[in-house]
């Protein structure tokens, strides 16, 4: 007998198998940060957060990017080709926020010069650590594969911050993850969102993503309406 698919359900999401090499990703309306230490509920963020990442994974699919995204599937629920995950988080910056400030003696906000690429274990027992090449290899997962993972994070990088600056957003950092598909191909995964990327208006450098949660800097849906109203001009 063959054993079915099981529902997996994570921090934010809950990924539901179906036939023919697919999945559902449906958004759930938890918030985390602090490696899980602080929690909330946001009705609508899981809404916004499946309706931005279709929005972004459209522009990417469209500038030539490959992508797990297949459709829409209701308000909260995204159908996506079925990977098979890389555990790993790719994180791209362009400005300095967040964690970076503990590595580099560097302020809030300063430019970076050219892009910097961070590789983390996703690994939720071990606190999510940073690790090099080295380290991915011990993993299982070849320079080639990292190598790929970094080029398609730049071209993502390139693209979106273009995207966003048209609209009056800086796109200061974000985590991408990725997955391999049925044909061996790596294939851009997982979701891109206020929750997992710093949007800074350009103007007053106001948050409009999960840094609002973070540090407690207003309201987390309006911040995540406003980034969805100027990406989308819908109100
Ligand atoms: P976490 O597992 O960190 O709590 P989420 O709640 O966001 O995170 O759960 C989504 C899970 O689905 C993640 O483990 C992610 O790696 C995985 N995932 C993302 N895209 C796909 C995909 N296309 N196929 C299978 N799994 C995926
Ligand atoms: N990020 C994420 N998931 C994580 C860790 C980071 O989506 O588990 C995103 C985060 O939203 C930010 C970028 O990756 O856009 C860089 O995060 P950073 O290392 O600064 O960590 P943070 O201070 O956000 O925990």
């Amino acid at each position: 007998m063959v054993k079915p698919m099981q529902v997996y359900e994570g921090k934010a999401k809950k990924i539901i198998p179906l036939d023919g090499g697919k999945v559902i990703m449906e958004f759930k309306d938890n918030a985390t940060a602090f490696d899980g230490k602080k929690k909330a509920q946001f009705k609508g963020k899981g809404w916004f957060n499946a309706q931005i990442s279709a929005t972004l994974f459209g522009v990417l699919e469209e500038r030539g990017v490959k992508t797990h995204f297949i459709g829409v599937a209701g308000d909260n629920r995204l159908i996506v080709e079925k990977l098979d995950m890389y555990p790993l988080e790719v994180v791209v910056r362009n400005v300095v926020a967040g964690s970076l400030k503990k590595r580099l003696p560097l302020e809030e906000g300063t430019k970076l010069p050219e892009p910097i690429i961070e590789l983390y274990y996703k690994d939720d027992s071990k606190g999510d650590p940073m690790i090099n090449h080295y380290h991915a290899k011990i993993l299982g997962i070849s320079e080639g594969e990292i190598r790929e993972m970094e080029r398609i994070a730049l071209k993502v990088n390139e693209i979106l911050r273009e995207y966003f600056a048209e609209r009056g957003i800086i796109l200061v950092d974000f985590k991408l993850e990725f997955g391999k598909n049925g044909r061996g191909e790596i294939v851009l995964g997982d979701e891109i969102s206020p929750d997992t990327c710093r949007f800074w208006d350009a103007r007053t450098r106001k948050s409009l993503d999960k840094d609002v949660f973070r540090f407690d800097r207003g309201d987390l849906i309006s911040a995540y309406e406003e980034l969805y109203k100027r990406l989308t001009g819908e109100a």
